[in-house]
């Protein structure tokens, strides 16, 4: 007899309820959207329901794994593998240090409550701050702003749905990706609602994301903050600026001499949009009853994502949008934001040999850990990658895969040997969120009706999988640290309880709780500001942004003197993928799903003699891949999309993966001393000049 079990899904930020059927032998025989939850409703999207399959994956890694010397990996037991990893990394720290070590953490370990805490305490007993994560490849700018603005990586004001009478998106596609920083089922049916009730819903994106909500302005790509300025400059101009937002900014003086430079009229050839559209969408954004603004890992990814996003907080500050009815509103936590991690002034950059630049939450730039794992002088020798697949999701390509392998040791600690554990010393299995407990803690403060959801382990863990927890204690305690987060430790409860109390709930309460959801009294718009700044007033003038602004003015006249028919490379979500993560779902490979085309308009098709389904050769200065085209007129002349998280040719430990590799198009991104945003970390993934030519 089955017995049925209600969870939430792990893999993105909606979080959707589930229910799993269990049978008598702990297999999960079915998922499906939990009607009765709350507030998901029963939404759910097709990946998450394909979750079951990885489960009971049977390419999964279910017993830790050695590499042998002829390159084959063969089972070992836990105690030998943690043994042997432990004595390396004492023996790795006693002749070179602490900083020898380093961590990497995928995107993943975003939505495990434990794995994080405990991969960093971990790191923090061994003395070591190189710590790498996957938000410098998709969300490091946000946590810059935020910790800048409001004092954490994790404080954002969302757009307020329910009310908002116009809604500008900048390089978001809710359609497959739903939202990231805001929380919510079924975006586009959220969206539809305000189109529905007469108010605007305007993206905007180099791609025409969406085909039934809202109208989509093609911009360029990498642009969006020259974009974000101009309407800034415009409503200055005419419309003039809200007064009691005006009040709200410190140094408005600084703020009007840098957007007064971008004028629409100056900035249209680089964005794309020609000077009456942008004074039109800043009019109409200003006029609007109500407006609200979000931006998403299409402007994140490229080189100007802090900045953009600081000026779209300005932007909707300005025009009286920020913490009222119907703008950009903060939303009730369960749990606490985390603290800043550096100030926001100078002293929160570190000079380092690679370069100045602010480590965001704590983190290094993903660009620079080729260069760290070959540095002469202080190389990282030791690499624990967890819930992360670095080889493809940062940049560097081949060099970068031989820096893994030349490292003195290599762990990943994850559900597949994928594409960077081939080059490991030891593969590690985890527990998936199926077979481990877990509170929905990154997604607090995004969520427009704020809940927080505890979910207990559903099954026995296959094979000899483990939580990251169980196995960081394992690894402190045999290099003599305490096990803080060890087995026996009530981990939920003594990283969590604490803030919990303050909306009167507890881990206990919500381990009683039906589906272990509790509610949040939704919070009400006034008072962000006196509550958030110290003076009630944001600085119009950061001095932690200015590197960020004169980048900004360098790369505005390095893209005027740009050919008009340089191509630009974006990343292209789809329905089939998440980052590299399902990649050997066999059911994703159907169709579409089956490798990474470069998909390019019908006019530079045409324009470079491709025909739909050629081969080609892309290529830039950083690497060179070869992948087939697809014609897609979604795009806007002059640039071409491909999806990242593939490259599996020598992924022997995820056969479905291999048999569909696709090709690594992160070997494009730039990597390197000064090719990252210094105040944010973030690499450059997306907007990426290439040539294509076909072979
Ligand atoms: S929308 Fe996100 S959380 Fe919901 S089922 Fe899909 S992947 Fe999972």
């Amino acid at each position: 007899m089955s017995t049925t079990r209600a969870t939430y899904c792990r893999l993105c930020e909606v979080g959707c309820g589930l229910v799993a059927e269990i049978d008598d032998d702990g297999a999960i025989t079915r998922l499906r959207p939990d009607k009765d939850h709350p507030v998901t409703a029963g939404f759910a999207c097709n990946k998450g329901l394909l979750a079951r399959e990885i489960h009971h994956d049977p390419d999964r890694v279910d017993r830790p794994q050695h590499r042998r010397p002829d390159g084959t990996f063969a089972d070992v037991s836990w105690d030998d593998a943690l043994d042997d990893i432990a004595a390396r990394l004492g023996a790795i720290i006693e002749e070179h240090g602490p900083s020898a070590v380093a961590m990497y953490l995928g995107n993943p370990t975003a939505f495990n409550a434990t794995a994080g805490p405990a991969g960093g305490l971990f790191l923090l007993q061994l003395g070591s701050d190189r710590i790498f994560t996957a938000a410098a490849q998709d969300c490091a700018n946000k946590f810059a702003i935020g910790e800048l603005m409001w004092g954490s990586s994790q404080v954002h004001l969302i757009p307020d749905l329910a009310r908002t009478d116009h809604i500008l998106l900048l390089g978001t596609n809710p359609r497959v990706s739903k939202g990231s920083f805001l929380s919510v089922p079924d975006p586009v049916g959220r969206l539809a609602e305000i189109e529905a009730r007469g108010g605007v819903v305007r993206f905007v994106d180099p791609r025409h994301v969406e085909p039934n909500v809202g109208e989509t302005i093609q911009i360029k790509p990498d642009t969006d903050v020259y974009l974000l300025a101009a309407m800034l400059c415009e409503i200055d101009r005419h419309a003039g600026f809200d007064p009691d937002g005006a009040a709200r900014v410190s140094d408005l003086a600084a703020l009007r001499s840098f957007i007064g430079a971008f004028p629409p009229e100056r900035v249209a050839p680089i964005v794309g949009i020609d000077a009456t559209t942008i004074t039109t969408m800043a009019s109409e954004f200003a006029e609007a009853p109500s407006a609200s603004a979000h931006l998403s890992t299409g402007v994140n990814m490229g080189r100007h994502g802090a900045l953009a996003y600081w000026l779209l907080q300005m932007l909707v500050l300005l025009t009286g949008n920020l913490d009222r009815p119907g703008g950009n509103i903060p939303s009730t936590r369960g749990t606490q934001p985390a603290p800043r991690s550096h100030e926001p002034g100078p002293d929160g950059f570190q000079d380092t040999p690679w370069g100045r630049y602010r480590p965001t939450s704590g983190g290094q730039p993903g660009a620079l850990l080729g260069s760290m794992l070959g540095d002469s002088e202080h190389p990282i020798r030791a690499l624990i990658s967890m819930a992360g697949n670095p080889l493809l999701s940062i940049g560097g390509g081949e060099p970068l895969a031989d820096a893994f392998a030349g490292l003195e040791l290599l762990v990943t600690v994850d559900y597949y040997r994928n594409a960077t554990g081939e080059l490991a010393d030891y593969v590690l299995p985890a527990a998936d969120w199926f077979e481990r407990e877990d509170l929905n803690t990154f997604v607090q403060g995004t969520q427009p009706e704020p809940y927080v959801q505890w979910a207990g382990p559903l099954v026995e863990p296959r094979g000899e999988r483990r939580t990251e927890r169980d196995i960081f204690a394992a690894l402190a305690e045999r290099l003599g640290h305490p096990p803080v987060f060890g087995p026996d430790a009530d981990m939920l409860a003594m990283l969590y309880d604490g803030a919990l109390a303050e909306q009167g709930l507890s881990m206990t309460s919500l381990r009683d709780a039906d589906r272990g959801v509790a509610l949040l009294a939704p919070t009400d718009p006034g008072g962000f500001l006196d509550r958030t700044t110290a003076d009630g007033t944001v600085d119009g003038d950061p001095a932690m942004l200015e590197p960020a602004r004169r980048r900004a003015v360098e790369l505005f006249d390095e893209m005027a003197a740009e050919p008009t028919d340089q191509l630009k490379l974006i990343t292209r979500r789809t329905s089939h993928t998440i980052n590299s993560a399902m990649q050997n779902v066999e059911r994703l490979k159907k169709g579409a799903g089956a490798d990474n085309p470069l998909y390019l308009c019908a006019a530079d098709a045409g324009r470079l003699a491709i025909t739909d389904g050629a081969k080609v050769r892309v290529s830039n200065a950083y690497g060179s891949i070869e992948a087939f085209a697809r014609v897609d007129d979604t795009l806007r002349v002059g640039v071409v999309a491909m999806t990242h998280g593939f490259g599996n040719v020598a992924t022997t430990g995820q056969p479905v993966a291999q048999r569909f590799p696709g090709v690594n198009v992160n070997a494009l991104a730039p990597v390197g001393p000064g090719t990252f945003d210094p105040v944010s970390t973030m690499s450059q993934l997306t907007g990426i000049p290439v040539e294509v030519e076909a072979v």
